[in-house]
């Protein structure tokens, strides 16, 4: 037989933050399809209209563009399988839903809220302190396995408000093949009568899933594993609806766990889970959450990181490029358990592509975090040759302002206490020396410079390193930074000198 060619997609909805589990999914798609010259598709799954959040489909598909993972197909890119929003392609589930109960797979069902909550009080046993709407309480219920045929006629030609359940059989092994987990089953009997087809028109993801994996004729679907106890009713639906041999083969992606088990919301507002800032205030926790691209970190180490949560390439290599992921993924090697997500890990990661990109990659971005600080680059040449320098400091972008502020202006505030206790008369003198040693100075360069200070030094009777400290606090302001005369070097001789007379006044007072 034909091999098929390879279209999987990713289904977020569009209801809030797209987070470190959501954009693993994609990742796994993205690279799942790529490896086989397939197509990599996005569904925006919006039936559910209450949790409806204006912006988070274009947020969505700036996240994706950021981390580098462009759709073939989606609302936004196009393609020949659309609509590719669910709630453009609400007639057609209705028909399947409607078939659905034609063949005696599903059932009208006319429950009020009320009439609901009385099932779930009057079934309530100690065995089953939470009864469900299922084969053990559906015949007591008001649907149309309960009415008399014209009944439910009338009731739905007066619009009464209903909803379609699938009937679930009562006692079928369910078995499938899952890529990850391999072999899983369920029995039918212990899974509840799910909603199909809502109130109000639209499906629920259950028969939303189904119908449109077989419109797009998905061939693969990855989906986190929060989807694996629903999956029986997704393949009874396959069963009835398209044939069993068209089903996708599916993922069920572990989850991502946080240092403490499960991640939670503080988790995620301390590590800024989400890709980007939402540019809405986030209803659950109502505040604007950062995100990694706030935090600085870089797109290639977000995706690294990702790509490590949960899968290894059996080797030591812990750094991987996008490209090398296409080339090296296998879903043989996800792991079946949750991973762990470690902010210190993952800012090792960030550490690392920040040292390994060459500096114009992200020399925008630092302009931009620095011009938030009130520093205006205007010289990129100058700006390259700085970060190249600080960049082993820096583990997150935004550590670019403190590593690098001090060669765009002077520091505010010297660090006083890391000089004045050993500050003396003689380096007093050494350094107002110095001063003129520098303007002596013709070829302004690092090497002459040290020259220069190991000289007066040597003359003075000074050690150099009791000097070093006070020439950096002069300079950068505290403690940190790369080798002082290389700094003395890029920031210019006047400004060298304009530094040293300031603080001279300050460390002599
Ligand atoms: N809308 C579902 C979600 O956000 C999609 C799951 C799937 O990929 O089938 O989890």
């Amino acid at each position: 037989m034909e091999e098929k060619k390879v279209r999987v997609r990713f289904a977020p909805s569009p209801t809030g933050g797209l987070h470190l589990g959501g954009v693993r999914t994609v990742l796994y798609n993205y690279l799942f399809a790529r490896q086989h010259q397939g197509t990599f598709i996005v569904r925006i799954e919006d039936t559910d209209q209450t949790r409806f959040v204006d912006g988070a489909e274009q947020y969505i598909f700036d996240c994706l563009e950021w981390c580098g993972m462009v759709p073939d197909e989606s609302p936004v890119h196009g393609g020949a399988f659309g609509p590719y929003r669910q709630s453009e392609r609400k007639a057609d589930y209705r028909q399947y839903a409607e078939k659905l109960v034609k063949d005696g797979h599903a059932y009208y069902a006319f429950d009020t809220p009320e009439e609901l909550e009385k099932m779930r009080n009057d079934f309530k046993t100690a065995e089953n302190p939470s009864p469900q709407y299922d084969g053990h309480t559906r015949m007591q219920m008001k649907n149309s396995l309960t009415l008399e045929p014209t009944e439910v006629e009338s009731l739905l030609a007066a619009g009464t408000r209903h909803v379609i359940r699938i009937k679930m059989p009562s006692d079928e092994t369910i078995s499938f093949t899952d890529m990850i987990h391999e072999e899983v089953s369920f029995e039918s009997g212990l899974v509840d009568d799910k909603v199909l087809l809502k109130a109000d028109g639209m499906p629920t993801y259950h028969l939303a899933v189904v119908v449109d994996d077989h419109a797009m004729q998905i061939t693969h679907a990855f989906r986190g594993e929060e989807w694996l106890s629903s999956a029986p009713v997704h393949i009874l639906l396959w069963k009835y609806l398209f044939g069993i041999e068209h089903m996708p083969k599916w993922a069920h992606l572990p989850l991502i766990m946080g240092p403490g088990g499960k991640l939670s919301k503080r988790d995620g507002a301390k590590y800024g889970f989400p890709v980007f800032a939402m540019n809405w205030t986030d209803p659950k926790t109502n505040e604007l959450t950062e995100g990694f691209k706030e935090r600085g970190f870089l797109p290639e180490a977000f995706i690294n990181l990702l790509a490590v949560l949960g899968w290894n390439d059996g080797s030591e290599q812990e750094l991987f490029s996008l490209e090398e992921l296409v080339e090296k993924f296998s879903l043989e090697r996800v792991h079946k358990a949750g991973a762990k997500f470690d902010f210190e890990k993952a800012k090792w990661f960030n550490h690392e592509w920040i040292k390994k990109l060459p500096v114009s990659r992200y020399s925008n971005t630092v302009k931009s975090i620095l011009a938030a600080d009130g520093i205006n680059i205007t010289d990129e040449v100058y700006l390259n040759k700085v970060l190249e320098l600080v960049k082993d400091r820096c583990s997150l972008l935004t550590d670019f302002t403190q590593q690098s502020a001090y060669f765009f202006r002077a520091p505010e505030t010297l660090d006083e206490a890391a000089v004045k206790p050993k500050w003396n008369e003689d380096k007093a003198d050494f350094f107002s020396v110095f001063i003129d040693r520098l303007a002596a100075i013709r070829e302004w360069e690092f090497s002459e410079i040290e020259n220069q200070f190991k000289l007066l030094a040597a003359e003075k009777n000074i050690k150099p390193g009791e000097l070093q400290l006070p020439m950096r606090i002069m300079l950068v302001g505290g403690k940190f930074g790369p080798a002082v005369f290389e700094i003395a070097a890029i920031i210019g001789k006047e400004e060298t000198i304009a530094r040293i007379r300031k603080a001279l006044i300050i460390f002599n007072a």
